[in-house]
């Protein structure tokens, strides 16, 4: 017998979040009793920041490459029961106007709060209830779940946690998620912030100083993986689309090889030039192809600036390597502060691909990003998201 101050429902999932609501929907649809508590005032926080205020919310080449996880397959699964084309067809079916920015990455044309208002109508037909400015002090497991805030207690017999990663703290990100997993014995592997900006050492930063705001398109490369966008001068460091996707696979320590010039050979546009106009000087030669600014600073710190026909081979090589090759070592990033996602969670060993239950604890569910799975900038995390809480929203 329940007391009067405790509730129960088949299925409580902590996070009002994309992936939370997104099961919560689903579980609700199959006539499950369906409660998601939210600690903020409101649901659907990052997804109304996603995007710049858009919302890239899918992308037409989300694959398991595109995504980071210790064991390569989990989220294959997941990603081929709820695809991209089938959150589309939600889309369409609210009749919000999306648009396709570049590299497959879909926004809407209005704004982000358009989903936040789709999960909210879909949670509503199917009957599920939202209860926000809930804060979950502690979690049992008995006959079923035990939930306990300051004055409620509620009861369940799924559990699913969608508590998301630890990015952006000021936003009310926790480490909830990997508590609870670790309550039920279950592995977290290591977290780091990533899709997050590099920033450089107080001396290193001195050579940026009044260039910040250049960008330039580059290739970007750590280890063997490579991205090709741009790359943003900051006041701290270097951003930019090509700097936040490298994020994610750069460890303290390693450098960061970027291609200045990733459409041209350096060495052959020297070579005609000498040629076509062996005065011109070297940096004025390759400030046609780079920001000036930017190259004047280059040839200020780290090259000799001369006219082109006194150019040695040797000189021409360290400048082919240079633009072509700029070893970048970041100190650090800029942190949970500022980063899109945590790379790293919950161990995916300890849980089904099939139906996201913990393996050794029944009835507990892991989703979205509390999970050791990372996408790659532009939609791909929110449409892991989507697949995960789907797929989980069958079983629970
Ligand atoms: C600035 C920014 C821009 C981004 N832009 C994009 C984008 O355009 N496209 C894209 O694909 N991805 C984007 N991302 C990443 C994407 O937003 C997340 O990966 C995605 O929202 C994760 O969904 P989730 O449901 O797992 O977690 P979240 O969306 O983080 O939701 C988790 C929810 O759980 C709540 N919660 C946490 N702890 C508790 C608790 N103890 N009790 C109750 N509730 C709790 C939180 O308040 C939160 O509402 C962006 C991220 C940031 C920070």
């Amino acid at each position: 017998m329940l007391e009067t101050n405790s509730l129960k429902y088949d299925v409580i999932v902590i996070g009002g979040g994309a992936a939370g609501l997104m099961c919560a929907i689903e579980a609700g649809k199959r006539g499950r009793s369906t409660l998601v508590i939210e600690r903020s005032e409101k649901i659907g926080k990052k997804i109304l920041i996603s995007g710049g205020g858009r919302c890239n919310f899918t992308n037409h080449n989300a694959a398991p490459h595109t995504y980071q996880c210790q064991n390569p397959h989990f989220h294959k699964s997941a990603l081929s029961r709820y695809t991209q084309e089938d959150f589309l067809r939600l889309i369409e079916k609210h009749g919000i106007d999306y648009y396709e920015k570049k590299l497959g990455q879909q926004f809407c044309k209005e704004n982000a709060k358009q989903i936040v208002n789709l999960l909210q109508a879909e949670c509503d037909e199917a009957g599920v209830e939202i209860r926000c400015n809930c804060n979950i002090e502690k979690v049992f497991k008995n006959e079923d779940f035990k939930l306990v805030t300051a004055d409620i207690e509620f009861h369940a017999d799924s559990l699913v946690i969608a508590s998301g990663g630890l990015s952006i703290p000021k936003m009310g990100a926790t480490g909830f998620g990997y508590q609870v997993a670790k309550k039920f014995r279950m592995k977290v592997t290591d977290r780091q912030a990533a899709l997050v900006p590099f920033v450089f050492g107080k001396d290193y930063l001195k050579n940026f100083e009044g260039l910040s705001g250049i960008s330039m398109d580059t290739t970007v490369k750590c280890g063997n993986t490579t991205f090709r966008e741009n790359i943003l001068v900051t006041h701290r460091g270097v951003s930019g689309p090509a700097i936040l996707q490298i994020s994610s696979y750069w460890r303290p320590g390693d450098t960061v090889i970027i291609d200045l010039l990733p459409d041209l050979n350096m060495e052959e546009i020297i070579e005609e030039q000498i040629r076509k106009n062996p005065l011109q000087e070297i940096k004025t030669a390759i400030s046609e192809h780079l920001p000036k600014r930017f190259v004047d600073r280059v040839f200020e710190l780290w090259l000799t600036n001369k006219p082109l026909r006194q150019l040695t081979p040797k000189e021409i090589e360290g400048i082919c390597r240079f633009f072509h090759h700029w070893e970048i070592k970041p100190d650090d990033t800029e942190g949970y502060r500022t980063a899109e996602v945590t790379l790293g969670g919950v161990n995916t060993d300890g849980i089904s691909s099939k139906t996201f239950e913990s393996k050794n604890q029944p009835g507990l569910y892991f989703i979205g990003e509390v999970l050791d799975v990372t996408g790659w900038l532009g939609g791909y995390n929110l449409q892991w998201a989507w697949s995960s809480g789907f797929c989980a929203g069958q079983y629970v």
